[in-house]
C-alpha cells in the first residue's frame, strides 16, 4: 500500500496523509477528493510513499478528479511560496486551483456552414457566408461579420447555415511569430538583440527593460516573445500587468502582433473563462497568458519567458489573503522553469536597479524616441513663504496654477500619496519634524490616543504644546489630511468645476475605476484629487498641472518608497505630457524645499534621485540592503491581545544581524473591531529570515481570537 500526502487548499499547516485504494495508480500532481472531518474536499498529491510497516490507519483517498494535474513546476512554486511567505502552503495552492474548481463553460450553439447557397444574396449576408468559414455561436457571428443577428437567422431558415451544439472551445487560436512583426528603431533593435541572446541561452536570466513612457518597450518584449514562440512549438508566455484596467490596450497590440487573442487571467473575468484558461495553460493549449498577478499560479505546461510590465508598481503587491509580491515571485518563477523574466520599467523601483547595477539584471536602455526633456517643468512651493490659509491645504501659488489651468480648459490632478489619515507632525516655525529619540522616524499622530507614535520603535508621547527644536508654542502642525478633505478645499475654490475623487475608499471595483478614468480621459473631469492609483500608464491628453499636496509625506512618514513612488508618479505624468500639445507643468509644496530629494526632483534627475535614495536606504540597512518582515497582530479583546503580544516580544529569537523594533500600535490601531500591533523585523542580506521568522513564530501559538500575520518585505506600514 501506498501513502499519498494530499494538499488541501485551506489554511493548514502541511499535507494529510491519506491511504492510496488499490488499483488507483495516484501520481503526484494529481487531483484528488479526500475525506476532511465530515467533508471531502479537493486536493493535490504532493508526495507517495510506500506505506508498508505503517501502523496508522489511515483514510483512504475518496477518488481522482477529472482535471489536468499539477505539473512539477507548479507544486515546487507553491512550495517555494510558502517558505517564501513564511506561510501555509494551501494557501498559494488556493490561488492555483482558483481556475480548475470554476465550473466549465455549458456546450453552446453554433452555426455552421451546410454546403447550401443562399437562395437570395446580399451583401449582408456574403459577409456572414464568408465569417462563417468559422463555426460562432450566432452573435458572434454577426458582430464579426458586422451585420445585424437578424441575417444569420435568415440564413439558418434559408438551409445555408445550421445550428449544432458544440462543447465550448478549451483551447485559444495559436498566436503567429510572423504575423505582424513592427519596425523597430536601433534603440529597440539593440535591446531585442540583447534579449534573444538571453533567451538563446534557453535558461533563467532576468533583464531589466529601462525606457520612459514612449521609447517602445512594449514592443521590444512582444518581439521578445515571438521570439520565443518561434523557436520552440509548444513555448508559452506570460505577461503581467500591474492592473486589469490595463489588460485591454495589451490585449490588442498583442491580438494585432501575433493576429490570434491571448488568454486573458484576472479576477474580473467569469468562472468558466477562469476554467479555460486554466486548462489551456495545464494542456499546453494557449501560448500567451496576459494576466494579473495570481498567473504566476497557472499551470504552465511549457513556460519560457515571463514579462512584468510597468514592474515598479506597488499594486504587484498582494496585500490580502496570501501576501506576495508579484514582481519578486515572477523571478523565482523564473527560475523554477529556468526561464528569462523581463522586467520592464519607465521608472524602474531601487530594488530592481540594485540588482542591475550590481550584475544580478541584464541591463537594457531605450532611448526616448523624442530625447530632449525626460520630467515636466517642476517648481517647489515654500510653504514656509508661501503657506496655504489656516486649515487649508493648498498654497496660493497651487491654487493659482488650478486657476489659470482650469481658465484654460485643461485638467489638473492633484495627488496625495496617501489616502489614510497618517500625518505628518512638524512644527510650522522651524520646520522641524517630530522624530522618535535615536531613530530617524517621524512621529505619526493618532486619532485614537491623541498621541504622537513612532512605527518604527513604538516610542509614543502624548502631543506637546511647545516644539521641542525651537520651544515655540502651538506651532506643532499635522500634515497630511485625507483626500475627501482636499476635495473639500477644491470644491469650495472652485464651485463650478467638475471634481472628483480617485481613491479605494470611494472607487471600490474595477468597474468604478475604468469609468473615472474614461470620464477623465475623456475631459468630463476639470479636477482629480488621487491617490497613487491614478496616474498609472493611462494617458490623459488634456491634463497638464500635477499638484504634489505632500511633497513631505512623500518622503517620510513610515513608508520607505514613498519618495521613489512620488518620482515614478511624476516621471508618469511627464511621460504623457511629452506627447502632447500643452506642455505639463508639477507643483510640488514642501516645507523643506533644501532638501536633497526635492532637489533632484526639481533638477528632473533620476540618477541623481535614485543615487541619494540608495545611499540612504543603505546607511539604514533598508531594502534593497537589506530586508524587512513586518508581524501584524489583531485580536478583538484588548487584554488577551496584548498578553499574546507581550509573549510574542518575549519569544523573540536573538540574533545577529536582525533588528526587532515594536511593539507598536499599528497606524490604523482599530480595523473592524479589531486592535491590531505590529512589528517590524530588519535583518541583513546575509540573515535567512524566513528560517528567522518561522523559529519566532513556532515559539508562540496565539489563542483562538488573535490573529498573526507576517508580511515579508512589506510595501504597507499602515
Ligand atoms: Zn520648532
Amino acid at each position: 500500500m501506498r501513502i499519498a500526502s494530499v494538499l488541501i487548499p485551506l489554511p493548514l499547516p502541511e499535507a494529510f496523509d491519506y491511504a492510496e485504494p488499490e488499483g488507483m495508480e495516484l501520481a503526484v500532481g494529481d487531483v484528488v477528493a479526500a475525506p476532511l472531518g465530515p467533508r471531502v474536499v479537493r486536493g493535490v498529491v504532493t508526495a507517495l510513499r510506500d506505506g508498508a510497516g505503517g501502523n496508522r490507519a489511515l483514510k483512504p483517498v475518496a477518488g481522482r478528479i477529472d482535471a489536468p494535474p499539477l505539473p512539477a513546476q507548479s507544486l515546487a512554486f507553491i512550495d517555494w511560496a510558502a517558505r517564501y511567505a513564511v506561510d501555509q502552503a494551501g494557501l498559494p495552492l488556493a490561488i492555483a486551483l482558483r481556475g480548475a474548481t470554476a465550473p466549465k463553460a455549458r456546450p453552446e450553439r453554433v452555426a455552421q456552414l451546410t454546403g447550401k447557397s443562399p437562395t437570395r444574396l446580399t451583401p449582408a449576408r456574403a459577409k456572414v457566408m464568408a465569417a462563417a468559414e468559422v463555426a460562432l455561436p450566432p452573435a458572434a457571428l454577426a458582430r464579426a461579420a458586422g451585420v445585424s443577428a437578424g441575417v444569420v437567422h435568415g440564413l439558418i431558415a434559408d438551409g445555408a447555415l445550421a445550428e449544432t451544439v458544440r462543447e465550448a472551445p478549451t483551447d485559444f487560436p495559436a498566436p503567429d511569430p510572423a504575423h505582424a512583426p513592427p519596425k523597430l528603431n536601433p534603440s529597440q533593435a539593440a535591446a531585442l538583440a540583447a534579449l534573444t541572446a538571453m533567451i538563446e541561452e534557453d535558461r533563467f536570466g532576468v533583464a531589466l527593460l529601462d525606457g520612459v513612457t514612449g521609447s517602445g518597450k512594449t514592443e521590444v518584449y512582444l518581439e521578445a516573445a515571438a521570439a520565443v514562440l518561434s523557436r520552440d512549438p509548444d513555448a508559452q508566455v506570460l505577461i503581467l500587468l500591474p492592473e486589469i484596467a490595463l489588460t485591454e490596450a495589451v490585449i490588442a497590440r498583442l491580438a494585432a502582433r501575433f493576429g490570434a487573442q491571448p488568454a486573458a487571467w484576472h479576477s474580473g473575468l467569469g468562472p468558466a473563462h477562469r476554467r479555460r484558461v486554466w486548462e489551456a495553460a495545464a494542456l499546453g493549449k494557449c501560448r500567451i497568458v496576459v494576466g494579473a498577478r495570481s498567473a504566476l499560479f497557472l499551470p504552465f505546461a511549457r513556460l519560457k519567458l515571463i514579462v512584468v510590465d510597468e514592474e515598479h508598481d506597488a499594486s504587484y503587491k498582494q496585500e490580502d489573503g496570501f501576501i506576495y509580491q508579484a514582481r519578486d515571485f515572477a523571478v523565482a518563477r523564473g527560475k523554477i522553469a529556468d526561464a528569462p523574466v523581463i522586467l520592464a520599467s519607465a521608472t524602474p523601483s531601487l530594488e530592481t536597479l540594485w540588482n542591475a547595477e550590481t550584475g544580478r539584471y541584464r541591463w537594457l536602455k531605450l532611448a526616448s524616441r523624442h530625447g530632449g526633456a525626460v520630467l515636466p517643468e517642476i517648481t517647489l512651493v515654500d510653504l514656509r513663504e508661501t503657506p496655504p490659509e489656516p486649515g487649508r491645504w493648498l498654497s496660493p501659488p497651487l491654487v493659482a496654477a488650478i486657476a489659470q489651468t482650469f481658465a484654460a480648459g485643461q485638467q489638473s490632478l492633484l495627488f496625495l500619496n496617501r489616502r489614510g489619515y497618517a500625518p505628518l507632525v512638524l512644527c510650522k516655525a522651524c520646520g522641524e519634524r517630530m522624530r522618535a529619540p535615536d531613530t530617524e522616524s517621524w512621529l505619526v499622530e493618532h486619532r485614537y490616543t491623541g498621541r504622537l507614535v513612532c512605527h518604527l520603535t513604538g516610542f509614543s508621547m502624548p502631543k506637546p504644546e511647545r516644539c521641542p527644536y525651537c520651544t515655540a508654542k502651538d506651532s506643532l502642525v499635522s500634515v497630511g489630511p485625507g483626500v475627501e478633505r482636499v476635495e473639500e478645499e477644491v470644491r469650495e475654490l472652485f464651485p463650478e468645476a467638475r471634481i472628483a475623487v480617485f481613491s479605494s475608499d470611494t472607487i471600490q471595483s474595477a468597474e468604478a475605476a475604468r469609468a473615472l478614468i474614461e470620464a477623465m480621459a475623456a475631459g468630463d473631469i476639470d479636477i482629480l484629487v488621487a491617490t497613487q492609483g491614478a496616474a498609472k500608464g493611462h494617458n490623459f491628453p488634456n491634463l497638464t498641472l500635477v499638484g504634489v499636496v505632500d511633497a513631505d509625506l512623500s518622503l517620510r512618514g513610515g513608508d520607505l518608497r514613498a519618495a521613489e513612488r512620488t518620482f515614478q508618479l511624476l516621471a508618469q505624468v511627464a511621460g504623457r505630457a511629452g506627447r502632447h500639445v500643452n506642455p505639463g507643468r508639477a507643483l510640488l509644496q514642501t516645507w523643506a524645499p533644501e532638501h536633497a530629494v526635492m532637489q533632484a526632483l526639481a533638477a528632473q534627475d533620476r540618477d541623481a534621485f535614485v543615487a541619494l535614495e540608495m545611499a540612504e536606504r543603505e546607511a539604514a540597512g533598508l531594502p534593497p540592503f537589506g530586508r524587512l518582515a513586518a508581524l501584524i497582530v489583531s485580536g478583538e479583546d484588548p487584554p488577551t491581545l496584548d498578553r499574546f503580544v507581550r509573549d510574542l516580544a518575549a519569544a523573540a529569537p536573538n540574533a545577529d544581524g536582525v533588528d526587532v523594533f515594536g511593539p507598536a500600535d499599528a497606524p490604523f490601531s482599530l480595523v473592524r473591531g479589531r486592535r491590531r500591533k505590529r512589528f517590524l523585523v530588519r535583518a541583513d542580506r546575509s540573515v535567512d529570515l524566513q528560517a528567522y521568522l518561522g523559529a519566532w513564530r513556532a515559539r508562540v501559538k496565539p489563542p483562538a481570537s488573535v490573529r498573526l500575520t507576517i508580511d515579508v518585505d512589506p510595501y504597507s506600514f499602515l
